[in-house]
């Protein structure tokens, strides 16, 4: 088990960078605790996997370091860092048994037959595994297989981090929060440092006590899931986070006051000056009321979900969603609605202005 530090990453494929774009990740500085679960969140294309291989060895970054226990492993390869790395698609032996792919890095690491059998059982026990020990891997669902990927990876006691990229992405939709669960018990049983990596928040909130949220190559936040709810710091965060994401709204600032489509704004966070190029308001559907007075809206559609209803408006400043509860009686055409102010949050250039 280790602690993992990154110092000042940057990496580029490319030979020669002109500007931001030609970086993959750009100077991301971070402290993974030990023992500490973590996902690493984001969409597509914005460095979760270059991340991850430059914390297993199989890349070295362009520029920075990588750290584990405060030692610097940036020059070591992957199996002089003892990392277990699982990925989307699994890698088994087909031709062997569920056991002895179990066994098998428990095997190369020169166990007597007594430890790899009490690990492999502790381990099948977990994952469900322990009746199809003597079955051939070949025989197994994507599901079973990805299950033994799995176990190979949480087999062994000697590693220093246990990273994960994507590794529900076979899984069947039902099977998945099954999955997402276990590898939560896991992570409590067996207390190493873990990485996950997913672009999908479901998976990274249940399994993760921080999230990094990652956006075009960088570390945008790292929090809490209750944290990145609250108080996104970055625009991208209350977008991507939430279900509808957080409203992003247009906004003046003139001598302290926020004014947006012609209103006055209470937001936590002061605002004393502003010379950003664009400032916008944040507030999360969930936190957005019906009222008599306050902002004028139309109400253009409502759509419910069974649980909630979701509230398509339109007003001078923009368009604002808002999330009721499905029993909410819903105003039609013309109304107002308020922000509540311990939500509402001011960005400056897409950062919230502390
Ligand atoms: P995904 O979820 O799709 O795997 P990701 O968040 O893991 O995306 P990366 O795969 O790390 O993102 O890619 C980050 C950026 O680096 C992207 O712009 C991608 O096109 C680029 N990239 C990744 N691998 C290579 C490579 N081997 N050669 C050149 N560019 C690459």
């Amino acid at each position: 088990m280790a602690k993992v530090t990154l110092k000042n990453l940057s990496h580029s494929y490319l030979e020669k960078q002109n500007n931001n774009a030609d970086w993959a990740l750009r100077d991301i500085s971070i402290d993974w605790k030990d023992s500490g679960a973590y996902a690493l969140l984001g969409p597509s294309g914005c460095g979760k996997t270059t991340l991850l291989n430059i914390v297993s060895g199989l890349l070295k970054p362009t520029k920075g370091n990588v750290l584990f226990d405060d030692k610097d492993v940036t020059t070591l390869n992957p199996v002089e860092r003892d990392i277990a790395q699982i990925f989307q698609f699994p890698v088994i032996y087909d031709t062997m048994s569920v056991y002895d792919n179990l066994a098998f890095p428990l095997k190369n690491r020169g166990l007597s037959d007594g430890e790899i059998a009490s690990k492999v059982k502790e381990i099948a026990e977990m994952l469900e595994l322990t009746s199809t020990l003597k079955n051939r891997a070949s025989g197994l669902t994507a599901d079973g297989k990805q299950k033994i990927s799995l176990g190979r990876g949480l087999v062994r006691s000697d590693v220093n981090v246990i990273m994960f990229d994507e590794p529900l992405t076979v899984i069947d939709p039902h099977l998945k929060w099954v999955l997402r669960s276990k590898l939560k018990e896991l992570h409590q049983k067996i207390n190493r440092t873990m990485i996950y990596v997913t672009h999908d928040q479901t998976e990274a909130l249940t399994f993760a006590d921080q999230v990094v949220v990652m956006h075009e190559g960088q570390i945008v936040q790292t929090g809490t899931p209750v944290e990145l709810f609250e108080k996104p710091k970055h625009t991208f965060v209350g977008h991507f986070i939430g279900s509808p994401g957080m409203n992003i709204l247009p906004c003046e600032i003139k001598n302290g006051e926020v004014n947006f489509g012609g209103q006055k704004i209470s937001s936590h966070n002061a605002i004393k000056k502003s010379n950003f190029s664009k400032t916008q308001i944040g507030i999360r559907p969930e936190f957005i009321n019906f009222s008599k007075e306050g902002i004028p809206v139309k109400i253009k559609r409502v759509s419910n979900t069974g649980r909630h209803k979701i509230i398509d408006t339109e007003c001078t400043g923009g368009n604002i969603k808002i999330l009721s509860n499905a029993s909410t009686e819903i105003p039609s055409g013309s109304t107002h609605v308020t922000f509540n102010k311990k939500f509402t949050y001011i960005y400056g250039d897409n950062w919230i202005i502390e």
